[in-house]
């Protein structure tokens, strides 16, 4: 199984998942339709799946368009079916979902929204976290609580530490900005630091990130209990 990175808007990432034995693929979180119809038509896959972590238009902007060209199954959280345009099939918290040689357990992961679920691609040791891990950040809080995102930050951190994170946006740079301010003598988060403006400066992205590099080096995931979380959300929200 093969991810392909797909750049939309401004600072979104889609991922394309792709079997490359049947050229059957998933998208994850499609932005916006045209940057993926443009590589979807250029390998000759067939676009099957559309995933969804959350509702917010920058992560479902392409699911009415891709949908009717591709007659692609929508998947979404159960909860959210009346915000994700276009849902099909709805997903609750530790469903697994099964489709050819796709098959991810769903976690609900609430916090940035209430409705916000994770794909992991067990198997394969791969999350997608939307927009409640990003490398060396989280998702703001927008319509949970601290401790809903505390408690579903803790459900990633419970991941095996070799998982492959995928995220929502690349905010890597300005994240390692505020983690270095806040934790300045921890020198694992500054060699990390170095390779990521290595790889930006290459135009490359700075995702996936593993899940070990995050619990050393993301201050988010260090915060020992809810009260430490909600500072360092607080203090992040005005850095
Ligand atoms: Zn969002
Ligand atoms: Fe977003």
């Amino acid at each position: 199984m093969k991810i392909q990175i797909i750049k939309c808007l401004k600072d979104n990432y889609s991922y394309l998942i792709i079997d490359e034995t049947s050229l059957s693929a998933c998208v994850v979180d499609p932005s916006e339709a045209k940057p993926i119809i443009d590589f979807i038509e250029s390998n000759n896959i067939n676009l099957k799946y559309i995933l969804n972590t959350h509702h917010h238009f920058d992560h479902v902007g392409g699911n009415a368009e891709l949908k009717k060209k591709y007659n692609s199954n929508v998947i979404g959280f159960k909860g959210d079916k009346e915000r994700i345009p276009e849902i099909d099939t709805l997903v609750d918290d530790l469903n697994i979902w099964k489709k050819e040689n796709f098959e991810a357990k769903i976690y609900h992961i609430p916090g940035h929204t209430t409705g916000h679920i994770a794909f992991h691609f067990f198997k394969e040791k791969k999350i997608f976290t939307g927009d409640t891990l990003f490398s060396l950040g989280c998702g703001k809080i927008f319509e949970g609580t601290y401790e809903q995102m505390f408690n579903s930050l803790k459900k990633i951190k419970a991941l095996p530490k070799d998982t492959e994170i995928y995220c929502g946006h690349e905010y890597t740079l300005q994240n390692s900005n505020f983690c270095v301010t806040y934790d300045a003598n921890n020198s694992r988060l500054k060699e990390k630091i170095t390779q990521i403006k290595q790889k930006l400066d290459n135009g490359l992205p700075t995702v996936p990130t593993i899940l070990d590099d995050e619990m050393h080096c993301n201050i988010f995931l260090k915060a020992k209990d809810v009260q430490a979380f909600s500072k360092l959300r607080d203090l992040k929200d005005n850095f």
